[in-house]
């Protein structure tokens, strides 16, 4: 495979795009149909129009007064991304790249999943557009996700069995890129995060960057001031980038990625790619130079996590810059943190979330009774956790 390299969309030395040259002219037009769309008053308001009116945008910003309560530390504030349409962030950058493939003149959309949460995003997007749409998935994870199999089903989209390699996630993605090179004329591949080849990071980027902007909106309505913290749970990394674009430049407000600590990092059973550990380290991954988790020979590395959105080898180019950097503090919370964090938030605020996000909530566990009580921090709730009781009730060795 000749791989390329192309100087936009670095991000210090991370980024790029290291694809099959075949794939090159697709992302060229990716990237000028998305300058275009940014331009078009047009289409932006048909965007904006739909978040508020069937995504439910702006979601509230919510004083956890329980929640802080219960910690005696700094105030915490929850964005509520948990109250999107389909329960989570992703479906803001499937509506927007759904709208971008539209304007491109495709008709089809594609895209890879893991636990089904992008794939189900994108299928609603699909239907809501009335575009065709067809989701590669491992068949491991097709066994373990039937109700968001199902759920794609109801949308009217088809679900591609991947039965080659480890049957998950990197396997999807790989049989997706090769869909796409083959149908590019008429088929836009959908990332689920802020991963990938140029332009993908930039374009998930700045859909998902709505986040922060209201985020600082409401706290300044609120509390008239900037956060001293936000924290968010680091998948790929697009909830996080999310809601950190718009604060980058607020060197005040300090930004916490929390990541998958498994059951340590020393059991070696972990996604922690950003943190000093013996086998993370900058690699390719899926068309970006990052930091991947890799064992000694450069084999892209199993992972695990209790949540499935964080159970990912790669992450998001701009995270490993940040990190570097050290503009962004990255930390993780381990699957038993994560678990205590989730019933900790619904005993103390009614709300459920999902597992990725309990992940942040442990960091404020952590973080926040040592903090006065004037300090704001501001935890991106990225989902909410229907999806996740049986998880959860396996883990607590609870029947349902
Ligand atoms: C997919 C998912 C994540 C992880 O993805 P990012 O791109 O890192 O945001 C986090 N939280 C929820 C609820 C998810 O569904």
């Amino acid at each position: 495979m000749k791989r390329k390299k192309r100087t936009p969309g670095y991000f210090g030395r991370f980024g790029g795009a290291y694809v099959p040259e075949t794939l090159m002219p697709a992302l060229a037009e990716v990237e000028r149909a998305f300058a275009a769309f940014q331009k078009d008053p047009l289409l932006q308001r048909e965007f904006r129009e739909l978040l508020k009116t069937y995504n439910g945008r702006p979601t509230p910003l919510y004083f956890a007064r329980g929640l802080s309560a219960h910690l005696g530390g700094c105030r915490i504030y929850l964005k509520r991304e948990d109250l999107n349409h389909t329960g989570a962030h992703k479906i803001t950058n499937a509506l927007g790249q759904a709208i971008l493939a539209k304007y491109m003149g495709k008709t089809r959309l594609i895209a890879e999943t893991g636990a089904g949460q992008h794939g189900v995003a994108v299928a609603t997007a699909a239907a809501l557009l009335g575009m065709k749409c067809d989701i590669y998935m491992g068949t491991i994870d097709m066994a373990r996700q039937r109700p968001n199999v199902f759920r794609m089903d109801l949308l009217g989209t088809r679900v591609i069995p991947v039965d080659g390699g480890g049957k998950t996630l990197k396997d999807a993605v790989n049989e997706a890129l090769r869909d796409w090179t083959a149908t590019v004329r008429y088929t836009h591949y959908i990332f689920g995060s802020a991963l990938g080849a140029h332009p993908f990071p930039t374009i998930v980027r700045t859909f998902q960057s709505v986040i922060g902007r209201e985020t600082k909106k409401q706290l300044f309505a609120a509390e008239g001031r900037l956060p001293d913290f936000i924290v968010a749970c680091v998948g790929g990394g697009s909830n996080a980038i999310g809601i950190f674009d718009a604060f980058l430049r607020d060197k005040t407000v300090k930004l916490v990625g929390v990541e998958a600590g498994g059951l340590g990092l020393n059991s070696g059973k972990h996604a922690t790619r950003l943190s000093p550990t013996p086998n993370s380290r900058p690699g390719i991954l899926h068309g970006s130079y990052s930091y991947v988790l890799q064992d000694r020979n450069g084999q892209i590395a199993n992972t695990h996590s209790i949540s499935a959105g964080l159970d990912y080898s790669g992450v998001g180019p701009q995270h490993s810059f940040l990190y570097k950097t050290g503009r962004v503090r990255y930390t993780y919370a381990t699957d038993r943190e994560a678990v205590e964090a989730f019933s900790l938030l619904c005993e103390c605020e009614g709300i459920i979330p999902a597992l990725e996000s309990a992940h942040a909530v442990a960091y404020a566990v952590k973080e926040a009774p040592k903090r006065p009580r004037n300090d704001i921090m501001v935890i991106n709730l990225s989902g909410r956790g229907d999806k996740d009781i049986f998880t959860v009730a396996d883990y607590l060795g609870k029947k349902i």
